[in-house]
């Protein structure tokens, strides 16, 4: 099954709904970057994050980052999405491993540990908006859903599955993100919250064969739920030779002189694709007549 979003209302748009399955974006991910599978789940879970976040976009240029930064084993997760609903990202430890939870499930928060989560969103205007909370849980659904409540002031349910199996091999993945518009009534809010707590996992209901829109039906049928859009949802890199460039020339005349001096001329790595780019020593020297 190919990934996809369903975009959805409930309650005459006082509820607005959105999910998605990811499968094969983090199965990309898992493939591009060699991730352990704890990795995999946490990367995976921010990764269909910004898949369902992407939709609420207000202008076709905007770009959004997720940038969870904490002080466990894994680093920093970071992903950035467009709003097509494409995506890439990269954590700072791939390998990371730790041992089950008391659950008997992948530790993210634990491999997160204590830190911030940062939403960057660029909308090509001179300066990006960008909101910030400390983590609360660590496992990155309840962070997401936090941040909505505090830094937006929209009640939000976040829900998040990356399933691996017992060979590291993903198996499925998915989520969904409901919302409280204004207007909406005490009522509607229980009913809701009722749904959400009695509802399998996003990761069960994936293994049965069901699909986000079937998921949103469980919660939001008895409300007047209605699909608005089904789009499909990528992890896809925009990097280039020229993106490149403009990196190496934020560094500045005096460092770049100092590369072709040492180096003569220098490789660079996408943090996201992990495509390489070369540029020679005369490459270099035109950078530095031309740009700078
Ligand atoms: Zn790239």
């Amino acid at each position: 099954m190919e990934d996809y979003v369903v975009r959805a209302t409930a309650d005459d748009g006082k509820i607005r709904a959105v999910a998605a399955v990811t499968t094969n974006i983090v199965k990309k991910a898992q493939n591009i970057h060699g991730l352990s599978p704890l990795a995999s789940v946490a990367i995976g879970r921010t990764l269909t994050a910004a898949v369902l976040m992407s939709t609420f976009s207000k202008s076709p240029k905007e770009v959004q980052t997720i940038q969870i930064k904490g002080d466990g084993p894994l680093g920093g997760i970071v992903v950035v999405s467009d709003s097509n609903a494409n995506v890439r990202g990269y954590v700072n430890n791939p390998l990371v491993y730790l041992p089950l939870n008391s659950k008997g499930k992948f530790d993210v928060a634990g491999a997160v540990g204590n830190g911030y989560l940062n939403i960057i969103k660029d909308l090509g205007l001179k300066e990006p908006y960008i909101g910030y909370v400390d983590l609360i849980s660590g496992e990155i659904a309840e962070d997401i859903a936090y941040y909505y409540a505090y830094s937006e002031q929209i009640p939000t349910s976040v829900a998040l599955g990356v399933l691996a199996n017992s060979n590291e091999i993903i198996e499925n993945a998915g989520g969904f993100i409901i919302q409280v518009m204004p207007g909406a009534n005490d009522d509607t809010i229980t009913l809701i919250e009722e749904k959400i707590s009695s509802i399998p996992s996003v990761t069960s209901f994936l293994s049965q064969g069901k699909l986000p829109e079937d998921i949103l039906a469980e919660i939001l049928s008895e409300i007047n739920l209605k699909i608005i859009q089904k789009s499909p949802c990528n992890y896809l890199c925009n990097c280039s030779q020229d993106r490149m460039q403009r990196n190496i020339l934020s560094l500045g005349r005096a460092e770049i002189l100092e590369i072709v001096e040492e180096q003569g001329g220098a490789q660079t790595q996408c943090h996201f694709c992990n495509k390489k780019y070369n540029f020679s020593k005369q490459d270099l020297m035109s950078l530095i007549n031309e740009g700078l």
